[in-house]
């Protein structure tokens, strides 16, 4: 008989095909990548991390039996042993599997706590917690049940203070009116497991929420690379056009009602055409004084703070490329800051950021929220740099605005104004394809594995792989910026 675990469970929630594909098309799926395996990390290392709120429990995990069968006998034996802390504690029931990731005993009952590497409870964890608690109470007597998620209020200061990283919440009230629903969708859930034919579910929103479906590439494959998918703001209508049998931006009726941006987008699209609002882009202009600097960030986070004056989750910058252009017609000058392996990055970098920009004049950046928000970050961690902090922060304007205001818009920016479309469309010769680290994501965990290197040759290969992406960002921001001047 096939077992329901609790993720599939949950993948039946979001989408009853995703759920069928997952136990017989396993194939037309996306491959468990790097970035997976991470989330699987920073999962264990919070679940660890956890368990030291109750101290001196047995482990039934599937890590130390690598069998669910085992598992179960094992959570079975030491509760009849008299244990009374539990860890990865395994319980079937009626074809249903789950796994608490810590269970206390208290009197004659049980509390379920389920460790979260979240800041807040989402509603899938609802959903996730009531599957634990119909099966575990079918099993045991269930006194509680918790979610234990990290406190964004938590700073680091020396050792980390588990107790008070850790917020602890009931979900019993929510979960129990949950309770009958897990009954009726399991049952239909175990009849998909008898169909013969993959179940006829239309894409949809659910393809991306609560979490992107490993099935896209598969039930998507037939979108077109521009679609009416990939016009801006649709917030939802996208999907209204795919249930009326539209796709191609081309058949989209002039009936259906687009903003103004949009109806742009898909002008310059069907004819071909680029536009420009000179008045707009004179205005961006008219705010940029020389000398100027181009600067770009990259961060890497981690659920536990790893440093002290750091909190979970906190971006965490780590390098910064800088062109500095005295005068419209000079030479922009490079300044790379990439920080040393390991150890806190921040004063260094808030050093050399100060030291590279200590000319006035403005300061651009690409989608300049994220820049001025870590510099604030670190204005609230560093106070003694505080005032050349907001110096820098006060002169910063954001070259995304033209493009996000569409002032300046490409069809091959294909409905994007991320600095990775808008470049290329400007310049196609500075295509990310060809660099090793192509996006931000990578490069954050580019630069933590370089932690667990050795090798010399590999440490210093992926440190100018880094620098040459952080680069590229910011040159192309030279770049965009020139295009815009000779509009003027
Ligand atoms: S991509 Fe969408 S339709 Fe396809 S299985 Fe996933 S959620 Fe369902």
């Amino acid at each position: 008989m096939i077992t329901i675990s609790k993720s599939s469970y949950i993948r039946g929630l979001q989408c009853p095909k995703s759920f069928y594909l997952n136990f017989f098309h396993n194939q037309f799926g996306i491959s468990r990548d790097e970035q997976d395996t991470t989330k699987f990390e920073i999962g264990h290392d919070v679940g660890r991390y956890a368990q030291g709120l109750f101290p001196g429990g047995i482990d039934c995990g599937y890590v130390k039996t690598n069998d669910r069968v085992n598992s179960c006998k094992l959570t079975k034996k030491a509760i009849s042993d008299g244990v009374e802390i539990i860890y990865e504690a395994a319980f079937e029931y009626d074809g249903l599997l789950c796994f608490a990731d810590i269970l206390v005993k208290k009197g004659n009952q049980w509390i379920i706590y389920e460790v979260k590497s979240s800041t807040s409870i989402k509603d899938y964890h609802i959903n996730d917690a009531a599957f634990q608690y119909y099966v575990i109470s079918n099993n045991i007597p269930v006194l509680d049940a918790f979610i234990v998620y990290l406190s964004n209020q938590y700073v680091r200061n020396g050792e980390i203070d588990i107790r008070q990283l850790f917020v602890m919440k009931s979900v019993k009230n929510k979960i129990l009116t949950l309770q009958e629903n897990i009954a009726l969708i399991t049952i239909q859930l175990k009849k998909l497991t008898e169909a013969v034919n993959i179940p006829d579910i239309k894409i949809s929103k659910n393809c991306d929420d609560p979490f992107t479906c490993d099935f896209k590439g598969y039930c998507w494959k037939d979108i077109p690379k521009y679609s009416v998918f990939n016009i801006q703001n649709m917030r939802g209508k996208q999907f209204e056009l795919y249930n009326m049998g539209v796709v191609e931006i081309k058949d989209i009726p002039s009936s259906f009602h687009l903003n103004e941006k949009q109806l742009l987008e898909v002008n310059c699209f069907l004819k071909g055409n680029d536009y420009v609002d000179k008045t707009a882009i004179k205005d961006f202009l008219n705010k940029v004084c020389y000398p100027l600097y181009f600067l770009d960030f990259e961060t890497y986070m981690s659920a536990m703070p790893e440093h002290d004056n750091s909190r979970p989750y906190q971006q965490i910058p780590f390098q910064f490329s800088l062109y500095y252009q005295k005068a419209e017609d000079s030479e922009p000058i490079p300044f790379s800051f990439l920080a040393e392996n390991a150890g806190d990055p921040r004063k260094s970098f808030i050093e050399n950021l100060i030291a590279q920009t200590n000319n006035p004049g403005s300061i651009m950046v690409y989608n300049a929220g994220f820049e001025k928000s870590r510099i604030n970050e670190f204005a609230r961690d560093f106070p003694e740099y505080e005032e050349e902090l907001m110096n820098i922060n006060g002169r910063i304007i954001d070259l995304m605005e033209p493009f996000r205001q569409k002032a300046y818009y490409k069809p091959a920016m294909r409905g994007s104004y991320s600095m990775k479309y808008v470049l290329p469309s400007i310049d196609p010769k500075y295509s990310y394809d060809n660099l090793n680290i192509k996006e931000g994501g990578q490069a954050s965990s580019e630069f933590l594995r370089l932690r667990t290197l050795i090798d010399t040759n590999e440490i210093n290969q992926i440190r100018k792989s880094l620098i040459d992406y952080c680069n590229q960002d910011t040159y192309g921001m030279v770049v965009v910026l020139d295009e815009l001047e000779k509009i003027r």
